[in-house]
């Protein structure tokens, strides 16, 4: 049975052989116009008919997103992409069959039909194919490309359970596919295949080398966290994002120098009344004793921090953190996505020592 919150329902499934009559029911209410937030392997997406532009608008008035940021679109099967992108290019197919079902978001040239409130206006079209079984039994069931960005209030860490979800969004959406925690927790990888040289507009959970493996050279865009220039080539780049409450610092660079950085801080913080935090990976707690230190997991398995880091901080903000100050970690691999979101949700306040 369905529980509601708030005027949306809570359909709780099991991830790996989700109810049918649970997804036809979301595929309904997507069918009707309707908002369904439901789990993907990265994080919680929210979506609606990706080809009913009111739908569309739908997801956009629930996060109170800027219309200038575009929606990642998601299918069930490879043939439609067709519906979407036009041409597909070789290249692109290739990187399907090796990624798809996973994390990794291909920027292809947009069809005609498809609703520029979907791609903000872009003429190209952000697709990917989840994989998660009951985002692909949604999906088959709705018989629709479903348009899903992250189900969280717009500005706010993605959600990697649904009450995380049910948090920012109760009321404002029409149902959520409770599947349990997310498994990668940290968005896709956006690629740009539409250019001579493909370009990773966003870093996640497939890395610049599992693509470089298949495609030879591959560029990643600058973004304000490692230079000062600003191109917001991916519109959502431009946004604070994943941002908790609390303000924040992330200090990086060699682990004995950051550590003292962030006593220093935190003994300032402290004696000035602040409820102070520090983030650091597991291995590095013992730098801090005498202050309060959460691990975001282990350095040495780096998803082990990517998927509890949007957790965690959610979690300093229900306990009312004043300030939280991160350890960096080494961004190689999934490190490149873990360090974008934190210097992200920290509004840039970086600190390199
Ligand atoms: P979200 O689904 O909320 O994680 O955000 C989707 C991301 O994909 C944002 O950073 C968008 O700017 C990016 N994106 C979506 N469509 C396009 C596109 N056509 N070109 C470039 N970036 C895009
Ligand atoms: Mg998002």
């Amino acid at each position: 049975m369905e529980q509601m919150v708030k005027g949306t329902y809570v359909y709780k499934v099991d991830p790996e052989k989700p109810d049918p009559n649970k997804i036809a029911a979301c595929a309904w209410l997507l069918k009707t116009g309707k908002t369904v937030a439901f789990p993907t392997e990265t994080v919680y997406g929210l979506g609606a008919d990706a080809l009913c532009p009111e739908a569309v608008a739908g997801i956009f008035a629930a996060k109170g997103r800027p219309s200038d940021n575009p929606l990642i679109v998601h299918v069930a099967k490879r043939e439609d992409c067709e519906l979407l992108a036009e041409p597909v290019s070789a290249r692109a197919r290739r990187l399907m069959e090796i990624f798809w079902p996973g994390p990794l978001t291909l920027v292809l040239p947009r069809r005609k039909g498809v609703s520029p409130l979907v791609t903000a206006g872009l003429d190209t079209v952000a697709l990917r194919m989840p994989d998660h079984k009951v985002a692909l039994a949604l999906i088959q069931e709705a018989k629709m490309p479903i348009a899903a960005p992250s189900a969280n209030v717009s500005g706010r860490p993605s959600p990697t359970c649904a009450a995380h979800v049910l948090k920012d969004m109760a009321g404002r959406i029409g149902a959520v596919l409770d599947g349990g925690e997310t498994g990668i927790g940290l968005e896709s990888t956006v690629l740009d295949v539409t250019r001579k040289v493909p370009v990773i507009l966003r870093p996640g959970g497939i890395t610049r080398l599992d693509i470089e493996a298949v495609l030879g050279e591959v560029k990643v865009e600058k973004t304000q966290e490692d230079e000062a220039i600003f191109l917001p080539r991916s519109p959502g780049m431009k946004y604070r994002h994943y941002a908790p409450e609390a303000d924040m610092l992330v200090v990086e660079g060699n682990p004995n120098r950051t550590a003292e950085e962030i006593i220093k801080e935190a003994k300032a913080a402290s004696a000035a009344g602040k409820k102070v935090v520090v983030l650091a990976p597991k291995e590095h707690l013992f730098r801090y004793e005498g202050f309060w230190a959460v691990s975001m997991g282990q350095e040495k398995k780096p998803e082990t921090i990517a998927r509890r880091l949007y957790k965690l901080l959610r979690e300093m903000d229900d306990l009312r953190v004043d300030l939280i100050l991160a350890q960096g970690i080494d961004s190689s691999g999934i490190g490149a996505a873990i360090m974008n979101r934190l210097r992200k949700a920290s509004g840039f306040s970086i600190r390199r020592v």
